[in-house]
Parts: structure tokens; C-alpha cells; sequence
């Protein structure tokens, strides 16, 4: 049988008798263990070569059940919960001491989310415990928005793949902590600065290592494919430095015409932000799997989330 299936029971009896399950949610699968199982726990840093300085976010099932997790929670922070979840905002609070260190590297505070996904949350809500679930990828490669791509990577290591379907947003979730009772994002995501901050008003950014050491996930070289990658606002001129070359190009809108285009892919028609971000990474994996010399990715416009799209690509592109 097929570790890929829809079969609810059988990951809730592996996840009570600390294994991996891989889980979907609306951002992107997750690697997922109870996060009082150290032996659980250990296998998800141990499977994905995660560095242990990287703490986990926390999966829980409703805003009812965050008093379990986080010991205070800011008025913003409650609005913000109230507002977005279950779905793609991950909140950083001071945590409970109930909660372990090898799952917040230490830190006394945790990052915990309700992800919007109908499977995942049935599984969340008949498991006694919450699940640690970092995205179900090798460390810094790209993150997985199907059960294959999950399948592909950890097939041999994992009992079970819940597939729960193409990923509807495809993009990590946004980070939000707080200094002072004020929203810091951490990390941009599928919900946009400009949502955000309808709800609370002016947010302060600190997305980058230097910002931000509070957040060391926040590596410069993360979301890479194995092929170099190379983000621009202009792909004709960058294609004239690779003449001769196989050629991938993610373009956000338009096709690009030129010579030497091995393979084109189009993030949005339409030029729709939500729907360039749900395929980025899709693209990725089928750009990765062609053996190009180069990828050519656009940079998307400034706003929403095309800024989150512009963060992954970023770091895709990190020359080391
Ligand atoms: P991933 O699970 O792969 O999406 O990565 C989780 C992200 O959450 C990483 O970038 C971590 O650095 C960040 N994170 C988790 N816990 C905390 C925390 N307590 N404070 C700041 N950032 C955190
Ligand atoms: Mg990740």
C-alpha cells in the first residue's frame, strides 16, 4: 500500500506511538510529531538535518486551546487569532513551561498556529497532544505543496503521507511576535502585511537574520532549489549572460520570448498575487527537476504578497 492516503485513524495510532506523520495544511505539508514525544521530536530534526537552534511551530486545533501552549497573550495578538485563525498566521508568545525546549530551541517563547485545512484539523482535534510540524522538506530545500513532493523526499523514511490535496495557499505562514505589546513580523507569508494590518494598524518588519536574531530560522540561503537560481526585475537582460545555457525561466505574468528557453513557467496569468504565491513553489520543484544550468525568476510588484513571493525567491537565490 501506498504511504500516501486519506486514512485519519491510522495517523493518529503512529502519532500516539511517537512516529512521523506527514500532515497537510493550507500553507505547505508538514513533518508532523506529538510535541511531548523527545523521541518524536528528535526524528523530525533528525529526518529533515534541521539544526536544533531552529524551533518548531506548534499546531493546535482552535484559539480555545492556546491557553494550553502560551502563558500570556498580548490584546493585539488575541485580535489578530481572532481575525485569522484556523489559518496562515503563526503567533510567537511567551510560553508555558509545560512546553519542551527542544521544541522552542530554548527560547522562552513558542510559535503556534491553527492551520485551515479539513484533515489536519480533524486529526488535531482527536489527538490528545499538539503537533510540531516544520515543513516536510530536507533543510533550506524547497518546501513541499503536494503528498508527492513529500513522497519524493522522505518516502523511505516516513509510514505515512495524509494527502489533503494541492496546498490552496503554497507559501509558508506569516510570523508575528511581539516587543512591548506592539506586532513584529518575523517571517512574511501567505497572509499579507496589508491584512494584518487592518486589523491592528502600522506592523514593524524585522524579516531578516541582522533584524532579527530572535527568529534564526530566518536564514539568508533557505527555500533553494539544487538548480542556481537568480531573482531580477529585467529576465531579458539576464538571459543574454547565459547564452548557450538551459534555460529555465518563472515569470510572474507574461510569457517570455527569447532564444535558449529550455522551460517557461507562468506564476499567474491573470497577474494575481494569492495565486502566484499558491504555485511558486510547484514550479520550483518542476524547474528543479529538468537538469537547467540556471532558473530566471521575476520579481513580483512590491505589494501584498508579492513581497512574500519576492522573500522566498530572495533566499532561493542567496549566492553562498
Ligand atoms: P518552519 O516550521 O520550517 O516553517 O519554520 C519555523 C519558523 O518559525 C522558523 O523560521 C523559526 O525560526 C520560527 N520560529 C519558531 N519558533 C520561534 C520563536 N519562539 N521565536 C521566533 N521565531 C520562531
Ligand atoms: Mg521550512
Amino acid at each position: 500500500m501506498s504511504i500516501i492516503s486519506t486514512d485519519i485513524q491510522k495517523a493518529i495510532s503512529l502519532l500516539e506511538n511517537e512516529k512521523l506523520v506527514a500532515i497537510p495544511t493550507e500553507t505547505v505539508y508538514g513533518l508532523a510529531g506529538n510535541i511531548f514525544s523527545e523521541k518524536a521530536i528528535q526524528q523530525i530534526f533528525t529526518t529533515k538535518k534541521r539544526p536544533h537552534f531552529n524551533p518548531l511551530i506548534v499546531h493546535i486545533h482552535s484559539l480555545e486551546a492556546l491557553k494550553s501552549i502560551v502563558s500570556y497573550v498580548p490584546e493585539k495578538a488575541k485580535k489578530l487569532a481572532e481575525a485569522f485563525w484556523p489559518g496562515s498566521l503563526t503567533l510567537v508568545l511567551p510560553k508555558k513551561n509545560t512546553i519542551p525546549d527542544l521544541i522552542t530551541a530554548g527560547k522562552n517563547t513558542v510559535a503556534v498556529r491553527v492551520p485551515n485545512h479539513p484533515l489536519t484539523l480533524e486529526l488535531l482535534k482527536q489527538l490528545p497532544f499538539p503537533l510540531a510540524a516544520p515543513s516536510a522538506n530536507p533543510f533550506n530545500s524547497i518546501s513541499p505543496t503536494k503528498a508527492i513532493h513529500v513522497a519524493h523526499y522522505f518516502g523511505d523514511k516516513i509510514d505515512l503521507i495524509l494527502d489533503g490535496g494541492s496546498c490552496k495557499n503554497g507559501i509558508e505562514s506569516t510570523i508575528v511576535g511581539f516587543e512591548n505589546e506592539e506586532a513584529v513580523i518575523y517571517r512574511l507569508g501567505a497572509l499579507s502585511v496589508e491584512n494584518i494590518e487592518k486589523i491592528i494598524g502600522k506592523v514593524t518588519l524585522k524579516n531578516t537574520k541582522e533584524e532579527n536574531p530572535e527568529a534564526p530560522g530566518m536564514l539568508l540561503k533557505h527555500y533553494a532549489p539544487k538548480t542556481k537560481t537568480i531573482l531580477t526585475d529585467n529576465i531579458l537582460e539576464e538571459i543574454k549572460k547565459f547564452q548557450g545555457k538551459k534555460i529555465g525561466v518563472l515569470a510572474f505574468q507574461n510569457e517570455v520570448i527569447s532564444d535558449g528557453i529550455f522551460e517557461n513557467i507562468i506564476l499567474s496569468k491573470t497577474g494575481n498575487l494569492e495565486e502566484a504565491g499558491t504555485n511558486l513553489y510547484d514550479s520550483l520543484h518542476q524547474l528543479d527537476s529538468l537538469e537547467l544550468d540556471v532558473i530566471i525568476a521575476e520579481k513580483l510588484p512590491e505589494i501584498g504578497l508579492g513581497n512574500s513571493v519576492n522573500d522566498r525567491l530572495q533566499r532561493a537565490a542567496f549566492q553562498i
